[in-house]
């Protein structure tokens, strides 16, 4: 019998829920033990729910093809199952605020891919090797909505992993930025699936993405905020302008960012061994699904490249390129992630890692 921690993925049969699932069939903490989707895949074997459109380059991992997909909605077939759920479905946000709400106060720990939860207060909007601390605000969350071991933590929006870790290293050096301007290329596996009709990504590039710009702008400084009073005050020092595009890759959204400081400038040669260098909580913790190296500079004059840079150090990594000065603000740089894995079930796996080490699991 295994002893690792039995948890759920609610959203299982979705692209993000798959590759909770590919994931999670090897990880050495957890187990998953509870699938769920919607009304339409409920009552299936989880293969029968994905027939047809299983998105993963390997096989359904054996011990969950056989288990029947239970409708989301349905707290009560949760209980007893799973002590932690992953949320990864896709409906209207009110209704996943609710869900996620229901299945914390009914004792399960939740951890969120989705936006419905990013801007409650006292809700943590965790990237673990930024601000890991904001943990701290769950037990207030407790006290606050008499939940004893149920708890809600939530990942902030993907398209904002590929520059956070970049500038928070420079900002754990000493360097104040105070605005930033973005332009991300964001891949298709961002719109779930099906997704993007091909006709309209096929040889084009979409320049909207509804609600994105809007995430861009706002999710980093709750992120880059503080811990008051048992809520996240987010920080008030930083002005954003976004531009988001979907463009024709499959997994990896691109970001070139300019960044100017409030003060202090870094110099350029400066820049990339502070990169190199970082380090944070979850490496320290040795957390199974935190890369060695969580940010990579590459030197090469063209990367990073999504198809070439997007699966190192288990796709955790943050690959960085293209350091130089900025004509108008200070420096600019292009960053790259994997979206959804760093971006979505990886970077919720790891917040989750991160939580059990805080004894918040369990
Ligand atoms: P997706 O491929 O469209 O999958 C949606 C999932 O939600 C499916 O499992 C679907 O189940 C389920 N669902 C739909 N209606 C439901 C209902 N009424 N009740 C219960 N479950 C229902 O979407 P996705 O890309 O995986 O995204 C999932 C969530 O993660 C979204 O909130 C998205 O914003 C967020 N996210 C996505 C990415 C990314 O890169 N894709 C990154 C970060 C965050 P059925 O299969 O039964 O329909």
């Amino acid at each position: 019998m295994s002893n690792r921690i039995p948890v759920g993925v609610l959203g299982a049969t979705g692209m993000v829920g798959q590759n909770f699932i590919r994931l999670l069939s090897s990880h050495p903490w957890f187990e998953v033990a509870y699938v769920a989707a919607s009304p339409t895949s409920a009552g299936k074997t989880y293969a029968q729910a994905v027939a047809g459109r299983w998105q993963m380059a390997t096989p359904i991992p054996e011990a969950v093809a056989k288990l029947v997909v239970e409708d989301a909605g349905n707290v009560e077939a949760a209980k007893g199952r799973c002590a932690l759920v992953f949320s990864a479905v896709d409906l209207d946000k009110k209704a996943i605020a609710a869900l996620e709400l229901a299945y914390a106060a009914a004792g399960f720990a939740v951890v969120s891919n989705n936006s419905a939860h990013r801007g409650t207060p006292d809700v943590p909007m965790i990237i673990p090797e930024v601000n890991p601390e904001h943990l701290d605000v769950i037990a207030a969350q407790r006290k606050a909505r008499g939940w004893t071991t149920g708890c809600l933590a939530v990942k902030s929006n993907c398209s904002i992993q590929s520059y956070m870790t970049p500038v928070w290293a420079l900002m754990k050096a000493g360097y104040r930025p105070k605005r930033m301007i973005l332009t991300t290329l964001q891949a298709v596996s961002g719109a779930g699936y099906p997704g993007v009709p091909s006709l309209d990504m096929v040889d084009n590039i979409v320049p909207y993405i509804g609600g994105e710009e809007e995430k861009s702008e706002v999710e980093p400084l709750k992120v880059f905020g503080r811990v008051e009073n048992g809520v996240i005050v987010p920080d008030s020092t930083i002005t954003i302008s976004a531009h988001c595009n979907r463009v024709p890759v499959v997994d990896g959204h691109t970001a070139c960012v300019s960044l100017e400081f409030d003060g202090a400038k870094p110099a350029l040669e400066e820049i990339v061994p502070i990169w190199r260098a970082f380090s944070a909580v979850p490496q320290e913790l040795g957390l199974p699904m935190a890369p060695k190296q969580p940010i990579i500079y590459s030197d090469e004059a063209n990367r990073p490249q999504p198809r070439k840079d997007r699966d190192l150090d288990k796709a955790m990594a943050v690959v960085v390129g293209r350091l130089r000065t900025c004509n108008v603000f200070d420096i600019r740089f292009v960053g790259l992630h994997h979206n959804t894995v760093r971006g979505a079930s990886g970077g919720a796996i790891l917040t989750a890692e991160l939580m059990k080490a805080r004894g918040l699991i369990g």
